[in-house]
């Protein structure tokens, strides 16, 4: 038997936040069981919660917690491949095997995600220009389907269930397990040149030039810059340090890095804190500050800087935040990022952390975000009905010019955007309605975006 208690639940963004139902199982006949005890009503799994909008939130069923089934099951020496249940997080996957010289394939911005919940986003990293998403690394999954029995997919097997699940934000059932192909590294650590780039087209035309020759590449961008300055950037373009590369101090320990300490914010700051006149000053510290050099850094410098504040979330406020990220077919990139830069510009939403990445190949999953071209990703206070004026506005923009949102950060997209930017939509509704016809997998998300029928 599972218990349920009802909490407030939002994603990272801190907007929207429901009251849930939540339980936590711990094996999976706990699983079985809060699928069965939910007298049938509708569930979704939850991970670590930092999908940023309401994709893991469902306040007429409930939320299943995943990330207490964290246990390591197997590894494959000969090739890298790791069987894990799908509650551990990449951070736990990073301590357990980067002294034995594995990192992961492709990694989000923060290691704070469940295996379960990067299948369930087929996340990215710095790295799709070259590697695709994560999806492309899983090897097999066991996913517990709405009648309680446990599918095998892999891409030869019920492959239709394992498109549909790559990328299918929780809506086919619950992962139990998966088999991740890890990557051998030569050190723990990269070696990062940081270049700036005066304005857009400047930092696409680095983008370009680099992406061959680095395998990782990422830039800030000053999404209040104007006029000529428009997407002024620093580009942040990484390799593997070889222990050669490395100071005479850290050779012999080249998979051994000094931890962050890590602060907190204690408390929701003040609505008024971050206003276009405090972005504006730090973005001006940051481009002066990031001179053109190359260094060697961790990889917890370079892949997860945001991770050694604890609960950064909160500097947004009490009404929390969305993050906005467009990607935008390689032809038309450059016009659609000005006139997205422009409209955020314009209404001076003030945007702390804007991140340009170039993206590769189309993901696996029937809901895979990237297709080749290049992403940006705005995080935006929640400062009111405004903000969902300018992002109708900017939705039809994306829209116009070929582009997407990305369902792991989406708070705000209705259902004929979200079915204009995703044309395997019908397919995944098929398939999910033959492993799932109650529709027992739900979310509000996929309410709203018209994924589920309201009930
Ligand atoms: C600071 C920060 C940086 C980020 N950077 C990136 C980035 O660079 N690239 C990128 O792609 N994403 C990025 N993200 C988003 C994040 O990687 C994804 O939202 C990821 O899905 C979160 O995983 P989670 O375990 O927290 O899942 P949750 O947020 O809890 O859930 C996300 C989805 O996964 C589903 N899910 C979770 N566990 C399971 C399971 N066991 N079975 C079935 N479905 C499940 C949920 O139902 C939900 O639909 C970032 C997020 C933050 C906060």
């Amino acid at each position: 038997m599972v218990t349920w208690a009802t909490q407030s639940v939002g994603g990272w963004g801190r907007f929207p936040i429901h009251d849930c139902p939540v339980s936590r199982p711990d094996g999976e006949e706990q699983v079985r069981s809060a699928l069965s005890g939910s007298n049938g009503r509708s569930i979704i799994a939850r991970g670590l919660g930092r999908s940023y909008g309401d994709p893991a939130i469902n306040n007429q069923g409930g939320v299943v917690l995943q990330a207490q089934r964290n246990r390591m099951l197997a590894f494959d020496k000969t090739t890298g491949v790791l069987t894990a249940e799908a509650g551990v997080s990449l951070a736990e996957i990073i301590d357990a095997f980067l002294p034995r010289g594995y990192f992961l394939p492709t990694t989000p911005g923060t290691k704070f995600v469940t295996l379960g919940g990067a299948i369930a986003a087929d996340i990215h990293g710095k790295n799709h220009h070259i590697d695709g998403s994560f999806g492309s690394f899983i090897t097999s999954l066991r996913l517990m389907l709405a009648n309680g029995s446990i599918l095998t997919c892999a891409r030869d097997e019920n492959p239709d269930v394992f498109a549909a699940t790559l990328g299918g934000m929780g809506l086919t059932g619950i992962i139990l397990s998966a088999s991740l192909r890890l990557r051998r590294v030569p050190s723990a650590y990269y070696q990062v040149a940081y270049r700036r780039a005066s304005n857009l087209d400047a930092a696409l035309e680095l983008f370009d030039r680099t992406d061959t020759e680095y395998p990782y590449s990422v830039a800030w961008i000053d999404c209040l810059g104007k006029g000529s300055s428009l997407g002024r950037s620093v580009l942040m373009l990484g390799r593997d340090a070889q222990p050669t590369d490395l100071p005479d101090r850290l050779r012999d320990t080249p998979y051994q890095i000094r931890k962050q300490r890590t602060k907190s914010v204690p408390f929701d700051f003040p609505a008024i804190a971050l206003n276009s006149w405090s972005v504006k000053a730090f973005n001006t510290l940051f481009y002066a500050k990031h001179a053109d050099t190359t260094k060697i850094v961790d990889y917890d410098t370079y892949f997860y800087p945001l991770d050694s504040i604890h609960a950064w979330n909160r500097i947004y406020g009490r009404r929390g935040f969305i993050q906005y990220q467009v990607l935008l077919p390689r032809e038309n990139s450059r016009e659609g990022l000005i006139r997205v830069l422009e409209a955020i510009s314009s209404a001076g939403a003030a945007s702390f952390l804007a991140v340009l990445k170039t993206s590769g190949r189309v993901g696996d999953g029937l809901l895979s975000y990237l297709f080749p071209g290049h992403t940006l990703a705005l995080d935006i206070p929640n400062y009111g009905p405004q903000l969902f004026e300018l992002t109708r506005k900017l939705d039809r923009m994306l829209l116009d010019a070929g582009g997407r949102l990305y369902l792991a950060k989406d708070a705000t997209m209705d259902a004929e955007t979200f079915s204009a930017m995703y044309p395997n939509l019908n397919r995944f509704k098929a398939i999910k309605n033959k492993v799932d016809p109650d529709q027992r997998f739900d979310s509000v998300q996929a309410q709203r975006l018209g994924i589920t029928e309201p009930r």
